[in-house]
């Protein structure tokens, strides 16, 4: 069983050498009487977040997920297929999408937090990402944090990520005007090409993102889809519309950062009447159902499309993942352990 370990925790810039890749030897039973799933992963999900689990804790921080303890395998999102079970819920051959561990087959006790697949006529790896934790993300993030309206103008930074690019293409669905900004040329072309944003651009190549802000929103920005944090939102703050919203999904930024940075333009929050509020996706599960059978129709009837980075092999995984904080994929990243 191949599997990879959290190692050392990580100050700063998270490394390959703080995860280890391993064999373990150990049996691959359910134990008698458990009430667990014994699964073999398919497909691992790369997230932001975990770089807040390999962070050593602090008491100056406020962690919104558990830290890894070191030598214990990494976790994180996936899909699965169920080889045996103790949980009356689950059988042999189900699939099913949540929380595993980084290795080819998991022991999962927490069947609680596992989403049984239903609907196979989509890639499973989509459960990673569109109809998984990010997919999620973006309806909540957006929907019902941002109450937006037709013709509304939108602004969403990382935008071609595995969050990003659902979120403006639902807003292009509601009617609004969708503006994202990226870190490469490519990712600027897909989100213009493939996604349908109004307009996009290189952040990296503006030397001042105010001034780029201006010239896609001389009326100002009634939503933005928060994702990065620091200078972009900076930058952002006096660029809002009176009784603008924006929804703090991320600050992918400021993650590796041993003090975040300051922010000074709190102030037009106050001035224009700004509502800034932030969301935490595992709050929102209760309408997973809702937003699957949303999402399914949208991708079957072409309304909604969705670019992943697909590496192969468990042993990819650690490098996919310090990847996400480089900008290196290209849509949302996903590592195959198996096809079957
Ligand atoms: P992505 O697929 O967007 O991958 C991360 C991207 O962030 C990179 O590709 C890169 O894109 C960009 N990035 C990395 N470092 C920086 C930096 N220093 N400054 C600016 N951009 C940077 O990730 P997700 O879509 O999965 O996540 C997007 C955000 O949503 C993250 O902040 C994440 O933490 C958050 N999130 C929040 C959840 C919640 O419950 N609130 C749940 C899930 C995600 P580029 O090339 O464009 O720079």
């Amino acid at each position: 069983n191949k599997q990879v370990l959290f190692k050392d925790y990580v100050t700063g810039f998270p490394k390959e050498s703080n995860m280890q890749l391993t064999t373990s030897t150990a049996t691959l039973k359910l134990p008698q009487g458990s009430t667990g799933v014994l699964v073999k992963n398919l497909y691992l999900s790369c997230d932001p977040y975990t770089k807040i689990q390999i962070t050593k804790p602090s008491s100056d921080t406020d962690p919104y997920t558990k830290t890894f303890t070191p030598g214990s395998p990494m976790t994180g999102f996936g899909v699965a297929k169920v080889l045996e079970s103790g949980d009356a819920n689950f059988k042999r051959g189900d699939l099913v999408w949540g929380i595993t561990d980084w290795e080819e087959y998991s022991l999962i006790n927490a069947t609680e937090s596992l989403f049984k697949i239903h609907n196979t006529d989509v890639p499973l790896s989509y459960y990673t990402g569109i109809l998984g934790m990010p997919g999620l993300t973006a309806y909540v993030g957006f929907y019902e944090v941002c109450s937006p309206k037709k013709g509304e103008t939108v602004y969403i930074s990382a935008a071609s990520g595995a969050v990003g690019q659902l979120v403006g293409q639902f807003a292009k669905l509601v009617g609004c005007y969708v503006v994202g900004s990226a870190g490469s040329k490519e990712k600027v072309d897909l989100l213009k090409n493939k996604f349908g944003f109004d307009e996009a651009f290189n952040y990296k190549e503006e030397p001042n993102l105010d001034a780029a802000l201006k010239r896609y929103f001389p009326e100002g920005i009634d939503i933005y889809f928060e994702n990065v944090g620091g200078k972009m939102l900076d930058a952002v703050l006096p660029n809002m519309k009176f009784c603008g919203r924006i929804a703090v999904c991320g600050m992918i930024s400021q993650y590796n950062l041993e003090k975040p940075e300051g922010v000074h333009n709190l102030m037009f929050l106050l001035s224009r009447e700004v509502r800034m509020q932030g969301f935490i996706v595992a709050n929102y599960y209760h309408l997973y159902e809702k937003f699957l059978e949303t999402v399914l129709l949208d991708i079957k009837k072409r309304k909604i499309t969705y670019v992943e980075d697909v590496v192969e092999g468990i042993e990819s995984a650690p490098s996919a993942l310090i990847g996400l904080f480089t900008g290196r994929n290209v849509g949302k990243q996903v590592v195959v352990v198996s096809r079957e």
